[in-house]
């Protein structure tokens, strides 16, 4: 059986594999970059066409803005997402099959059968732990145990012959630490006095983050945030699934819904325009000298994020939703793995794009 990297390692986004045996073809995810110029994974023809199915592990980007292009070029195959995802994603593929959460697992045809879990990284995000002809694959997908709002299926004790695991960073610490330095920036920015600025994806790690600040500032730094993030969590936010158990006892108000022109000062506000590609929120930053703006996300070559960045207006400390090197590490020693392939690291690029197993 073959693994062939498509896209996602040493690379800014497109993550995409394709396995091929004996008797079954099948592709996990299907992004485009993210450097701005929205790169197709790298996948003849043939392998389009021949693949059964699409195992989309979330629906982010980076993982999901090559769906319709497979579909166009020769995809027939099933493609298989959670609920959330198939709710976030804009294209919505011909011929999804849902994941039921009540039955995490699946056998496709005798030869191919699969289990998931979730992976805490954001609502929907699931990983995949796939048998097919004898061998047993697992993909992390986004992967972030721990995660302050998100449950994840901790993964433990698996046996595979592959599994190609989140690395995003390259760093050696835990995510614990990394939360700390993000509450201590935000800390210091307050400390200025002025309102304090997070621009976030729709998707992901906003709700995380104000609940950390929420159980570490309580009501001392009241917390706004846009209406489609705030609907997210009256959504989510009560709902087990998704939520951890200590969750579902906060109030909704913990939060207020923001009118992304309001600012008060020593108030938190999140804002879903991660790489503020929208010119509402760059005359929102530039009319307001006083307000704090803190990127938390990798910096995409789409938006005006990264400028902001560079001249000094906005500072950048890292949100953990993704695996350090360490933590990679931490779970293939979980786990028994044969053969392990880090992804979703732009700056390391494995010596070979195909895998036998
Ligand atoms: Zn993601
Ligand atoms: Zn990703």
């Amino acid at each position: 059986m073959q693994l062939y990297i498509a896209g996602g390692c040493g690379d800014q986004g497109r993550n995409c594999f394709y396995i091929e045996g004996d008797r079954h073809a099948f592709i996990v995810d299907a992004g485009t970059s993210t450097d701005g110029l929205d790169r197709l994974p790298d996948l003849s023809p043939e392998m389009i066409r021949r693949a059964e199915y699409l195992f989309v592990t979330h629906s982010h980007k980076d993982h999901t803005g090559a769906i319709e292009y497979l579909e166009n070029n020769g995809f027939t195959g099933s493609v298989l997402m959670s609920n959330q995802t198939y709710q976030q994603i804009h294209y919505k593929p011909k011929n999804t099959m849902i994941l039921d959460s009540t039955a995490p697992e699946l056998s496709l045809d005798g030869e191919l059968s699969l289990r998931w879990g979730r992976t805490g990284h954001c609502a929907g995000a699931v990983w995949y732990y796939i048998t097919v002809d004898g061998k047993r694959l697992f993909f992390s997908g986004d992967y972030r145990e721990n995660d302050t709002f998100y449950r994840c299926d901790a993964v433990r004790g698996l046996t595979a012959d592959l599994a190609v695991i989140d690395s995003a960073y390259s760093r050696m610490d835990r995510a614990e630490d990394m939360r700390k330095a993000v509450a201590d920036a935000a800390k210091d920015a307050l400390a200025a006095g002025g309102p304090l600025l997070f621009p976030v994806p729709s998707y992901g790690r906003g709700l995380s983050m104000a609940m950390l600040f929420y159980q570490t500032f309580g009501e001392a730094h009241p917390i706004h945030m846009t209406a489609k993030l705030r609907g997210q969590w009256l959504r989510l936010g009560h709902r087990s699934y998704f939520a951890h158990e200590e969750i579902l006892d906060y109030p909704f108000d913990i939060f207020q819904s923001w009118d992304e022109t309001t600012l008060e000062d020593g108030h938190i506000y999140f804002l879903t325009d991660a790489q503020l590609a929208k010119a509402k929120s760059r005359q929102l930053i530039d009319s307001h000298p006083e307000l704090s703006v803190l990127m938390t996300g990798s910096l995409h070559g789409y938006g005006k994020a990264k400028s902001y960045y560079e001249s000094g207006r906005a500072a950048f400390v890292l949100w953990p939703n993704h695996l350090t090197k360490q933590e990679t590490a931490d779970l293939a020693v979980a786990n028994d793995f044969s053969l392990v392939v880090p992804f979703h690291n732009p700056k390391e690029k494995p010596e070979t794009d195909v895998y036998s197993f």
